[in-house]
């Protein structure tokens, strides 16, 4: 039986016997990458037998729901995995520097922004919670971790019963603080509806990238239909609501969303709001038509909307970052699949958040 969902486990583990402290202290090891028989009380004095018996087929199990299959370590500290799931399925998991971690929601996007390789064969299938969580126990066992950014390949929005599944966990016996974890979407009514009813509350990041529908409705060609207006207002109340600014991404695209109009649009939509704009150059990738500004141009632009009150931090990245660019990786998998050259020999664009702290201009 399938484990790739949190509810599924439960389901085996109450079957045997379990009652809430088990399950939880079973999901918390899991989650924390600990060995299920850790703890100095032998696990005979208070685990039904049945469930006692089923843990070592059930740590199998839960390791299964993922492997490596390559490594890529960046010299800033970062290391891109690219992880493949039970069906052979890949997805790309990143460990960040300072002891954050960004995973994946689905393998491929529907979204289908155009500067994005994970868009560009639409969604394959969803990711689920455990296979979630599954990403982030891998990366405790290389890396501290104590932020989760939901950043990776695909839009949680899309996943969303499986991303709020994972960050229910993750945000209670997985130890990872509630604004630690990050919500990332391109704005989507149900998560404006959904989040605020979790019992764990992200950050949100939104990744807005323009503030003109028209030209948004071309970048983010399969995004949900709301108006900049409309995504910044309902992005403000669940800011105010939780207590966490939004982080506004902003890949910028030569020539396509780094003119002066942009810059007063910016200043009109967030202006008195409570946010923090993320400027990240894009990182141009080979097959698609986008250039990466010049970091003075995308430098003079962050400068001049901190000037005019908006906080800005423009990424001291070589790449750009993860969502932005997610797919790469897998993507030079299949194709190096296809080639038969192992994919640990081929050169990987770094595309993700870089180590250095972001700038604050
Ligand atoms: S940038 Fe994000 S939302 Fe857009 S296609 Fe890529 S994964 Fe999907």
């Amino acid at each position: 039986m399938s484990l790739a969902q949190i509810h599924l486990i439960r389901e085996r583990l109450r079957r045997l016997g379990a009652r809430p402290t088990h399950e939880q202290r079973i999901l918390r090891l899991w989650a924390q990458a600990k060995p299920q028989n850790s703890g100095r009380r032998p696990l005979e004095s208070f685990m039904p037998t049945a469930l006692r018996d089923d843990l070592p087929q059930l740590t199998k199990d839960l390791n299964g729901l993922l492997r490596l299959q390559s490594e890529h370590p960046a010299e800033d500290g970062s290391v891109r995995w690219l992880l493949a799931l039970k069906d052979g399925q890949t997805v790309e998991t990143v460990g960040l520097p300072r002891d954050g971690v960004c995973v994946s929601s689905q393998v491929g996007c529907a979204v289908g922004c155009v500067f994005c390789m994970t868009g560009r064969d639409g969604l394959i299938r969803q990711v689920g919670s455990a296979e979630i969580v599954a990403q982030v126990a891998f990366a405790r066992l290389h890396r501290p971790v104590k932020k989760v950014v939901f950043m990776g390949m695909g839009e949680p929005a899309h996943n969303l019963d499986n991303v709020m599944e994972a960050i229910e966990v993750l945000g209670t016996v997985g130890n990872i603080a509630h604004k630690s974890l990050v919500f990332s979407t391109v704005g989507d009514p149900r998560v404006f509806e959904r989040l605020p009813t979790g019992l764990v509350k992200p950050a949100m990041a939104v990744s807005l990238h323009t503030t003109r529908a028209d030209l948004r409705s071309q970048l983010l060609p399969r995004a949900p239909k709301m108006s900049p207006e409309e995504l910044v207002e309902a992005a403000e109340i669940y800011a105010r609501q939780t207590g966490y600014p939004i982080q506004y991404q902003w890949t910028l695209l030569d020539g396509v969303n780094d003119s002066e109009e942009e810059l007063d649009g910016i200043v009109r939509l967030l202006k008195g709001k409570y946010a923090l704009m993320n400027m990240i150059p894009y990182n141009a990738i080979d097959d698609l038509p986008f250039k990466r500004p010049t970091w003075e141009r995308a430098a003079a632009i962050a400068r001049t909307l901190h000037q005019r009150g908006i906080l800005t931090k423009l990424r001291n990245s070589a790449g750009q970052d993860v969502e932005g660019g997610c797919g790469q990786l897998r993507a030079r998998a299949l194709q190096s699949a296809l080639k038969d050259v192992p994919v640990k020999d081929q050169a990987m664009p770094v595309h993700f958040v870089s180590a250095k702290p972001a700038t604050v201009l």
